[in-house]
Parts: structure tokens; sequence; C-alpha cells
């Protein structure tokens, strides 16, 4: 999920805040599938010395399974096993950090983040929490951190968030699910291996690559979009449709799907998500829900913002066969409802990509309300 604030977008003129932003892109990134052999020679350049461990952060999915043997451990490096069931924490983030300071009282040489988005958002932000004091909730929000991470290296194994590619890690706090935005939250090296993403369910594969196809969307209908979005969004629009709607080779599929989350990340990077985001957000708060499938029970609904992408959604979910939960909303309190408004009102600057400066006019606490006792 993105949550940048205005000034992280090209229209913001205001105080000390640039007019564009300066935005940080990975500097190293490796494509191919069987990549991930080559994370050992990669990792050995960057070691500081043999007691200077990198600690890999690991999916548990892979607990057991034939790629955690693959992982190039060497000297003290540690591998760490983490559940993806649910989204990052900062007290999660807080506990990591303490451990690795405890075992490691040195510097470690880096992190390696191998997973999804759930694993790729704790690695980074392990990585800068390793370099900053106190907790991780202190740097949640944009440029609050002060110190560069450590080096840290994403490899994803399922395909959609873009979050390999982001200057955000999205984590629930004590008050507030936000990102740690800022210049050092980006990875310093990125392995896309699309082999890695084999194992994925057919549901998860659609719900989080539903999630690269929702941002598109978003990006590509939005008041923020410019040239630099609108090529990167076209282009994983393009493979989205390739990998769900063409009868692709499941090895072609594994390839452009990897390829599209990379786009779509970086189209939203310089633009802003919108309806399908700001109201999922509201959803994952209140309910836990996670972002792919959040993402994918409120755009079902939103024909009236998105009818032709909407349309195309309903032509994939069928040919994929992907049947979502129903009646989630439907015990929920009036207390509850509004808290899922209030969360997702609070998404500014995506109501005002999607439906431009005057969207109170359109999006009222009603209007809300109605969409989300459609789920
Ligand atoms: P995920 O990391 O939550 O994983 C979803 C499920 O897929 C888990 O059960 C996981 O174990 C499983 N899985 C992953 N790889 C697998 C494999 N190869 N084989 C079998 N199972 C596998 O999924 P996600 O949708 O990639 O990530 C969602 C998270 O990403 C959320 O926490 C969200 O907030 C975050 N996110 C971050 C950004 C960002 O820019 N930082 C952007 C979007 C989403
Ligand atoms: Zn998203």
């Amino acid at each position: 999920m993105e949550f940048k604030d205005k000034s992280e977008i090209k229209y913001t003129i205001s105080g000390h805040n640039p007019k564009y932003k300066n935005f940080p892109m990975v500097p190293r990134v490796v494509f191919g599938q069987g990549s991930f052999n080559q994370l050992g020679d990669i990792l050995m350049a960057k070691r500081k010395h043999s007691d200077s461990p990198f600690i890999f952060l690991v999916d548990d999915v892979f607990e057991g399974a034939e790629l955690a043997v693959r992982i190039p451990a060497i000297f003290c490096d540690q591998i760490i096993f983490i559940s993806a069931e649910e989204e990052p924490k900062t007290h999660q983030v807080d506990a990591l950090v303490q451990k690795i300071r405890n075992d490691f009282p040195e510097y470690v040489s880096g992190i390696v983040g191998i997973g999804g988005g759930t694993l790729m958002d704790l690695a980074k932000a392990v990585a800068i929490m390793l370099n900053n004091e106190g907790s991780s909730s202190v740097y949640q929000g944009w440029d609050l951190v002060g110190k560069p991470s450590v080096y840290h290296v994403g490899v994803p194994t399922i395909s959609g968030t873009g979050a390999e590619v982001s200057r955000t890690t999205v984590l629930l706090g004590p008050k507030k699910k936000l990102g740690i935005n800022s210049d050092y939250t980006t990875f310093d090296q990125v392995l896309l291996d699309p082999d890695l993403t084999q194992g994925v369910s057919k549901e998860q594969w659609f719900y989080t690559g539903m999630d690269c196809y929702i941002h598109c969307i978003e990006s590509l209908n939005g008041s923020y979009l410019n040239a630099f979005s609108q090529s990167y969004g076209e282009k994983a629009l393009e493979l989205c449709k390739e990998v769900f709607l063409d009868g692709l080779t499941p090895s072609e599929s594994r390839d452009k799907l990897m390829m599209a989350s990379w786009h779509g990340g970086m189209s939203i990077a310089y633009s802003q998500v919108g309806v399908a985001h700001a109201m999922s957000y509201g959803l994952s708060y209140l309910l836990g829900v996670k972002h792919g499938i959040g993402n994918c029970l409120v755009f079902q609904h939103l024909a009236e913002f998105y009818p032709e992408g909407v349309a195309l959604f309903k032509i994939m979910r069928e040919k994929h066969e992907i049947h979502l939960p129903e009646g989630v909303c439907a015990h929920l309190s009036d207390e509850e409802f509004n808290t899922m408004i209030s969360v997702s009102m609070g998404m500014v600057p995506l109501w005002e990509n999607a439906l431009g400066q005057d969207w109170r006019k359109i999006i009222t606490p009603e209007k809300l309300r109605s969409i989300y006792q459609k789920i």
C-alpha cells in the first residue's frame, strides 16, 4: 500500500519541499530464472569480514523447503524464518533489531529479505533500524530517518506489490498503519528470480497480481499522472493483461508478472494510488484484511470510478475461477463502519489523485458506507 503525502508528488510547491521529488531507485538488480544461485557471489563482495554476518529474513513457507537449503549462508550468518500470515508490525521490527544487536554487537554486513511484500517490508525496516535509534514507530511518516540503513537486499518470491522497488515499508504501529517513507528505505540490491514464485497458490497469485493491476489502473486514471508514471504504468498494464488473459506458458507468465510488479511499483512511485487502496486501507485497519485480497474486495465494486478496469478485472477473476469472500462487512456495527470510513477518508492524496481537488463532493461518509456494505 502506498500512503504518500502530497509532498511526494509533483504538484506541491510549498515551503522547502522541492517541486519535483528526487526519487531514489534500486541501484542494482539481477533478473532471470535461476539467478538466485548468484546471491552468494553478490553478497561475498559486500561482506565486511567473517565475523560480520548477513541476516536472512525468510518467509517461513520456505522452512524445510529446497530454497532454504540454497540460501548462501556461511560463517556466522543467520537465517530467521518469519510468518507472513499477518502484515508487519513495528514491535516485530523492534524485536528483530534487538535480537540481531544482542547476537551481533558488532556490525552486520547486511540484511537479505526473501519472501513477499511482507518480508520485503520487514527487511527494509530492520535494515533502517539497525542504524537508527529508538522504536521503528518513531520513523513512520515521511523522511524522518536520519542515518542510512545497513546494506539490504530484496529477493521477492511472489509478484505484484512493487515493494521491491518502493521507498516505503508499510508497518502497523501502536497508533497508526503507515510506511517509513525515506530515501534509505529503498533496497541496495534486488534479485528477481521468477522461478522462486513457482510455489504460490492460485488464489494468492491472483490477489497479489491484482495489486499490481490495480496500481496500474489507479495510476493511469489519476489526476497526478505524468509521463514518468504513465510510461511504467502502461507497460505494467500490458504485462498484466498478457499474464491474466493470454495463454502464456507458466514460465513466461512468471517472468512477465515479476516485471509487471516492478513497473507497477515504478508507476505509483511518481504518482499515487486511488479509490481501491484508500478503501482497502480501512478494511485492513479494522479487520486485518491483507493488502492484495482487500484491494480485490473493494475494486470489484468500483465500476463507477474505473469502468474499464473493473470490467476487465471481472473477466480475469472469472477466467481464473477466483471466488472472493462475501459478507465481509455484513455484521459490522455503526461504530466499525465509521472507523473504516474515517481511516479511508484520511487518505487525502489518494482521493485527490483519484477524483481531483473537489473529491469531498463525491466521497461522503454515506457513499463510502454504501460501498463497504456491498463487500
Ligand atoms: P505476502 O508477503 O503477505 O505473502 C502472501 C502469502 O504468500 C503468504 O502466506 C506467504 O507465505 C505466501 N508466499 C509468498 N511467496 C510464496 C512462494 N513462493 N510459495 C508459496 N507461498 C508463498 O504477500 P504480498 O501480497 O506480496 O505482500 C503483502 C504485503 O506487502 C502487505 O503487508 C502490504 O502492506 C505490503 N505492501 C508493501 C508495499 C511497499 O511498497 N512497501 C506495496 C504494497 C504492499
Ligand atoms: Zn498496492
